[in-house]
């Protein structure tokens, strides 16, 4: 059966209209100038949010110190609009994981062949994830950002977000001990986890479970496929259905990211990234060189395509990513990207990209790092080499076990601070900045994701 086509018409096709060809703007474009008029709009309803110093307006002003008027446009108009567009993606997202990973492993068909993609897979998602917190945690040696916060301003940030930083903390004690977590990726019960593994209320290990069930399942339907041609079918509606969906979530997308970006701009503002300036500009720094040094690299060597060619197609994923802070949400785009713009087999991309949303999370791997070094630094806690070279080891696992979602590391992030004794409520203090950080390491984790599918599908045409 032919792929599902993910959009009823390209974006880029051109409409007749009396004769006359109309190019309709593509959609990355519309996304980008989405996000920049969400961006632009959000800044500027902050500043004019903010009251001025001196002036005692307590009537007016809200927890954020912004004006009332300003926090009644997002909570009423720009937060729900942004909800529901990324709801669209969201509710489909587990009948892709489920179709998508089952789909890969029927069509790979031989568990060999599984077996050496999956091999290959892990390799580039360690190579990539190692490199990332490697580079992390060299920049924050380097640059020692931790040491540039005054007490005054750590202080303040922690009071600030004390609420946020609990609520986190909570989540962070409940953790279980790795032991537990590899006897829970595989489920007892699958729907149960299916139903935990977007609200976050699954006894296991949420999505990674699922995972795992399909290709369990897939593998199944591989040995008696005489038996199953109904209900391989029917993996393959469900599919077509989720991406259908996607496809009509897509055309909110300009719209939605503009919605979601300004929501956290007009709240947060400019002002918290001047206070952390060092940090968020070593992460960026981090961020910033894995994109455009080491992913080039690797796909000049592992690859027959450029990294021009790579990033010309992987864009509009780059994008969605961006605007939603979900490599999740991203999916169905970052499928649709590599059957069509970077032109990879489907059935190796399904089967990496799905995996990689949850397992290979380059910035997110780098952040983590990044982040507990400079909390050590923050408060004066000294990490020697053998610790740092744990904190590497336990970024890229965090990474693997962190879930696709908005702040989805932030739980994790605490687990490790505890590691090296650094106190919980400290994740306060990056808290303010940490959504804004977030939109950026998301790119990274599903471009991460095109890069590890890309290589893997060069690979196997190779043998
Ligand atoms: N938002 C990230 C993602 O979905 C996860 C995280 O780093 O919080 O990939």
């Amino acid at each position: 059966m032919s792929a599902p086509e993910f959009n009823a018409k390209s974006d880029a096709a051109p409409d007749f209209t009396e004769g006359q060809p109309v190019r309709r703007m593509p959609l990355h474009n519309k996304i980008l100038i989405g996000l920049l008029i969400g961006i632009v709009l959000g800044l500027a309803a902050n500043r004019v949010g903010q009251v001025p110093k001196g002036i005692d307006h307590p009537a007016d002003l809200n927890a954020n110190g912004l004006h009332d008027s300003v926090e009644w446009v997002a909570t009423n108009l720009t937060e729900p609009a942004g909800k529901i567009f990324l709801r669209l993606m969201f509710m489909v997202v587990l009948p892709l994981v489920f179709s998508a990973l089952a789909l890969a492993v029927v069509e790979i068909g031989d568990v060999r062949r599984l077996g050496k993609l999956g091999a290959r897979t892990l390799l580039f998602t360690a190579i990539l994830s190692s490199s990332a917190v490697v580079l992390g945690i060299a920049l924050v040696d380097t640059i020692k950002p931790g040491t540039k916060l005054s007490a005054e301003n750590r202080d303040a940030l922690v009071k600030q977000f004390a609420t946020g930083a609990a609520a986190v903390d909570k989540n962070a004690k409940s953790a279980k001990p790795l032991r537990d977590l590899l006897v829970d990726m595989l489920p007892e019960n699958p729907l149960q986890e299916m139903v935990g593994a977007i609200d976050g209320s699954s006894k296991g290990n949420g999505m990674l479970a699922v995972m795992v069930f399909s290709l369990i399942f897939g593998a199944a339907i591989t040995t008696v496929p005489g038996k199953c041609a109904v209900l391989i079918s029917w993996l393959e509606g469900w599919n077509a259905i989720a991406m259908v969906v996607i496809g009509w979530a897509m055309r909110l997308a300009p719209f939605g990211a503009a919605c979601l970006v300004f929501t956290v701009t007009a709240r947060l503002g400019f002002d918290i990234l001047v206070t952390l300036l060092w940090f968020v500009l070593t992460v960026l720094a981090g961020l910033g060189l894995h994109l455009v040094v080491t992913y080039p690299v690797v796909l000049t060597v592992f690859s027959r395509m450029t990294p021009a060619q790579f990033f010309r197609g992987a864009k509009e994923a780059m994008l969605v990513a961006f605007g939603t802070s979900s490599s999740n949400a991203t999916l169905p785009t970052a499928i649709k990207v590599a059957e069509t713009d970077l032109r990879l087999p489907k059935e190796i991309s399904r089967f990496v990209l799905t995996v990689g949303a949850t397992g290979n999370q380059n910035g997110t791997a780098l952040y983590e790092g990044v982040v507990v070094l400079f909390m050590a630094q923050v408060f004066g806690i000294e990490l020697g080499l053998s610790q740092q070279i744990q904190v590497v080891l336990m970024s890229i696992l965090a990474g693997i076990g962190t879930a696709g979602v908005p702040g989805g590391s932030l739980p994790l992030i605490v687990v490790l601070m505890m590691q090296f004794d650094i106190p919980g409520a400290g994740i306060g203090i990056i808290i303010g900045v940490d959504r804004l950080l977030d939109m950026c390491r998301t790119v990274l984790n599903v471009t991460g994701d095109l890069v590890v599918a890309t290589c893997v599908s060069s690979g196997e045409s190779k043998t």
